[in-house]
């Protein structure tokens, strides 16, 4: 077994890190006051290759598997986490288009995406009532002649005022099964009848958005069906399986940046006259950040190559997803606690990690339903 990168993983990761290093690092702080959205960040990350790394490269990715994908994820998390999820959506979109589309939609569509022509992609799953229990979504998209109408709402849509293209799930048939009725279209920027909400002020990942969608008599053409009529809701799960990958990353790569601010604070800091770095109740909880982190990182790479091999990794997924966002949680904690009152005051990153790292738990999949997926397949 083999804990080391191929060539081409290592190339992949070494352009994210690069990239995030050295551009990322010194635009966070701002982006997240300004809460101004990553755009001529994102183009350059879609010409390094980034905004389908597991895409195939006719369709413009880099075809460099879900394991490259997911040390990237992570090195652009380590430089603006705001950056990396939209970044991360984006490449669940394109990975979905790829998987459940036509060859003419993912030709339309994908290489958009890949090459930055669409700032962002998004998925539009989540209501104002339900995000858990996603099955009980209300959108409804009625057949009318060839085509579909569809009228509805989403809430919390990462980029969905920068998008030029979402997946929008909606109910086309009210009998049955919840999740059964339930299919997956893809509406474009600007379609009549699309509205777009007002930006939500997040505690944290404040450079990237959030919006609510609304859906009024919007048309929709036989062809923008995503997948089989009933399919959405296995669409839906199955992209949410390869999204926990990325907010593993996402989380591993915000948890390693507050632990490396919190080393730096460590050795700089005198208390008593010495370094606080020299307090063993210090050191204690940085070599237990930085044991879980590795555990964490451990996990995220163990699903994202079972991923790669084609073999399930629902659980492996659930299981990255869950212990990556509670230790990054953990390691903000204790870095704003190395930080002392510098830890609470914006001069330094750490309360920003604190705050972009807390949505991990809770967006693809809260902790708990974590949990009810990892004991649902281990009870199976
Ligand atoms: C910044 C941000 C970006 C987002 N981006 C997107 C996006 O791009 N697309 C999208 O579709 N959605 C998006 N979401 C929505 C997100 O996925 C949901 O918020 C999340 O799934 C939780 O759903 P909820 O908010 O409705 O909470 P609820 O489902 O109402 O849950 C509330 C609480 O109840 C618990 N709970 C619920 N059911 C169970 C259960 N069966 N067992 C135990 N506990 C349970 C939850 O764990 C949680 O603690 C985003 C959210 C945020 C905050």
């Amino acid at each position: 077994m083999l804990f080391e990168p191929s060539e081409s993983q290592a190339l992949v990761q070494e352009t994210a890190r690069s990239y995030a290093q050295r551009t990322l690092v010194k635009l966070a702080t701002r982006l997240d006051r300004e809460a101004r959205f990553p755009a001529a960040q994102l183009k350059e990350l879609a010409d390094l290759g980034l905004m389908g790394v597991n895409v195939s490269e006719a369709l413009g990715g880099a075809q460099a598997g879900a394991v490259a994908y997911a040390l990237a994820t992570m090195e652009i998390a380590q430089g603006c986490a705001s950056t990396s999820v939209t970044m991360a959506v984006n490449n669940m979109v394109a990975e979905t288009l790829v998987n459940f589309g036509t060859a003419a939609q993912a030709q339309k569509y994908v290489p958009e995406i890949t090459s930055g022509r669409f700032e962002a992609a998004s998925f539009g799953l989540s209501e104002s009532h339900c995000g858990s229990d996603a099955a009980a979504l209300r959108t409804v998209a009625r057949r009318d002649g060839s085509g579909w109408v569809l009228n509805g709402s989403k809430q919390w849509i990462t980029s969905g005022d920068h998008a030029g293209v979402i997946i929008v799930w909606a109910r086309t048939e009210t009998a049955g099964a919840a999740a059964k009725g339930i299919s997956c279209f893809l509406v474009e920027a600007g379609a009549k009848g699309l509205g777009i909400g007002r930006h939500e002020d997040k505690m944290g990942l404040r450079a990237s958005s959030t919006v609510s969608l609304s859906f009024e008599d919007l048309r929709l053409s036989e062809d923008a069906m995503l997948g089989a009529p009933g399919q959405g809701f296995a669409i839906a799960m199955a992209a949410l399986d390869g999204g926990r990958i990325g907010i593993a990353s996402q989380a591993v790569g915000i948890g390693s940046a507050a632990l490396q601010a919190a080393l730096r604070y460590a050795r700089d800091r005198k208390a008593f006259g010495k370094p606080i770095g020299d307090f063993q109740a210090l050191r204690f909880m940085l070599a237990d950040v930085d044991t879980e982190l590795a555990a964490a990182r451990l996990l995220t790479l163990r699903a994202a190559a079972l991923k790669e091999a084609g073999q399930p990794f629902t659980r492996e997924g659930s299981m990255a997803k869950l212990f990556a966002s509670e230790k990054a949680n953990r390691a903000c904690d204790v870095a704003v606690q190395v930080h002392g009152g510098y830890g609470y005051i914006d001069e330094f990153p750490v309360e920003r990690h604190y705050r972009d790292a807390r949505v991990t738990t809770v967006y693809e999949g809260t902790s708990e339903i974590q949990r009810v997926v990892i004991a649902r397949d281990l009870l199976r």
